[in-house]
């Protein structure tokens, strides 16, 4: 039976890198039911300036399972991030980011083999801001001189709330996830030495569910530190669980150990749905340029097909991406020694290749 699943291509390289993943993922002879939906600033005109169309939500909550490519964010100003008001109204509150060192990757690290947890609907990422000079901040400041301390008047202020639940609920999924897919310790990591109340309390939680979890070990990172030890020794490292905007930052730099943005895949979890997008953006300068490499949307394939309890054809795919890599023949400019490579080949060209490997038909 066909897999019912909402595929939104996003833009910039997106739509290029959704269509190579699915031609990879209907490789493995797995059969599926695209229902494709639109988002971002592409379509925004068309849906009454919304970028989230109401029909994309409804489309992943009926099918409880969607991939998606990267979506634009303008900075500064314009409407929020499709991706974190995705998250939220969604509660996609547990996003898995692994990374793996693949054989015949550039990098000056061998066989990391880390899990990113990050929470993602709380933290600073909540969206609970306040522009400088608004009424609103200037009101915020004088409560704060009363209660909490000065702050300049011109400032903008973001809120950093972090709950017992939100908290709760990631440590339960992040140790259950261990378990289910044989990892052996859990990292807590934190700035509790400074923001006692916030990450004091994710600590707090974290220590109160580690109890309830003896078959895996537990210990806690201040953030910085980790930063350190992860581009010292990140085989010392197994489950990492941040809080929303450490995870963002550390599993780019996870990317980094393992060779870079273009082979990091990402898993977004909820109650109600699943979503899976690869780390990186939407690297606008490459859009509609057949350059981007499509590898890391692909590996977010095998994370869907996993899900999907698809183990076989998750193997299989895994596999042909790793032969590719370890060949070095058709892979992206950014898997080469030099960015100007003349043998780098195309975005489609990695999807030839690994239709190939597959066994499947070549256009
Ligand atoms: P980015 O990840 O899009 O690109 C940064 C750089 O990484 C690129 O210039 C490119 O050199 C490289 N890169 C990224 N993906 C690659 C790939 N598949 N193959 C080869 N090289 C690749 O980050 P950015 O420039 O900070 O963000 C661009 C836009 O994407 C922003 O609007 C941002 O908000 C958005 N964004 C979206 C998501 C998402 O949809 N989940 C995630 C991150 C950023």
């Amino acid at each position: 039976m066909a897999h019912s699943v909402t595929l939104i291509p996003g833009d910039g390289i997106g739509p290029e890198l959704t269509e190579a993943t699915r031609r990879a993922l209907e490789s493995t002879g797995v059969q599926f039911d695209w229902d494709v939906q639109h988002a971002g600033s592409d379509v925004m005109d068309q849906f009454g300036g919304n970028p989230l169309p109401d029909q994309v939500l409804e489309s992943i909550e009926r099918n409880g399972v969607a991939l998606k490519g990267p979506i634009t964010t303008p900075i500064g100003t314009g409407f929020r991030s499709v991706n974190v008001t995705l998250r939220k109204t969604l509660d996609l509150y547990g996003q898995v980011r692994p990374c793996k060192s693949y054989e015949g990757v550039r990098s000056r690290y061998e066989n990391v083999d880390l899990i990113v947890v990050r929470e993602a609907t709380e933290d600073l990422y909540a969206g609970i801001e306040f522009e400088q000079g608004s009424e609103d901040a200037l009101e915020l400041i004088d409560w704060l001189a009363r209660h909490a301390g000065n702050v300049r008047p011109d400032s903008g202020i973001s809120i950093k709330p972090i709950s017992i639940h939100g908290t709760r609920r990631i440590f339960e999924f992040a140790f259950d996830y261990a378990r289910k897919n044989g990892r052996h310790k859990v990292t807590a990591v934190h700035k509790a030495n400074i923001m006692k109340f916030s990450d004091g309390l994710w600590l707090h939680v974290a220590r109160e569910v580690a109890e309830g979890h003896s078959g895996i070990e537990f210990d806690d990172r201040i953030v910085d530190n980790l930063c350190m030890q992860l581009v010292q020794r990140p085989e010392e490292y197994d489950v990492l669980v941040l809080p929303n905007l450490y995870g963002d930052i550390i599993s780019d730099l996870c990317a980094g150990l393992v060779g870079g943005l273009g082979l990091a895949p990402g898993a977004n979890f909820g109650t109600k749905a699943a979503v899976f997008e690869p780390t990186h953006g939407s690297a606008p300068k490459y859009a509609g340029q057949n350059k981007a490499n499509p590898m890391a949307m692909m590996l977010s394939g095998v994370l869907m097909l996993r899900h999907l309890d698809e183990t076989d054809a998750a193997d299989r795919l895994e596999v042909a991406i790793a032969e590719v890599i370890a060949e070095g023949k058709s892979v992206t400019y950014d898997m080469k020694p030099a960015r100007d490579d003349p043998t780098a080949v195309g975005t489609s060209q990695v999807a030839d290749a690994i239709a190939e490997k597959l066994g499947a038909p070549v256009w």
